[in-house]
């Protein structure tokens, strides 16, 4: 599949990995926004959030039990913001499920 994610989980693609379990991957952004941004991916493939089901959901929840577990980690204990872009109008690039991890710095409060 031409997918960019499922090549970085294959290890085809190099990525700086954060954390990773049986259902999940966590990585460094390569083009950071914040002192600490970590991509979390499911696995198994799912293109966005918009193509979450009952059928798949199970995963949504394995990456937020992941998400506090990362953020201890990355020393974000102030705080930090979690967010998915899905599809075209929310600017997705990467057709792969993905929470971005932001923080280490105090954040913009817009987000549209
Ligand atoms: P999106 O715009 O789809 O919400 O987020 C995609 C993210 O993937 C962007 O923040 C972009 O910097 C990151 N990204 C794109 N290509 C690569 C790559 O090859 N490696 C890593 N680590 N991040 C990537
Ligand atoms: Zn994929």
């Amino acid at each position: 599949m031409d997918c960019l994610f499922c090549k970085i989980l294959a290890g085809d693609i190099p990525s700086a990995k954060v954390y990773e379990n049986e259902w999940v991957y966590a990585f460094r952004d390569i083009n950071p926004q914040a002192p600490v941004h970590v991509l979390v991916i499911p696995k198994e493939h799912i293109a966005s959030a918009d193509a979450i089901s009952a059928e798949n959901s199970a995963v949504v929840a394995r990456i937020f039990e992941a998400i506090p577990v990362i953020a201890k980690q990355e020393g974000l204990a102030n705080g930090y913001r979690v967010l998915t872009n899905c599809g075209e109008d929310g600017c997705q690039s990467v057709k792969h499920l993905h929470f971005h991890i932001l923080g280490g710095k105090k954040l913009s409060e817009q987000m549209g």
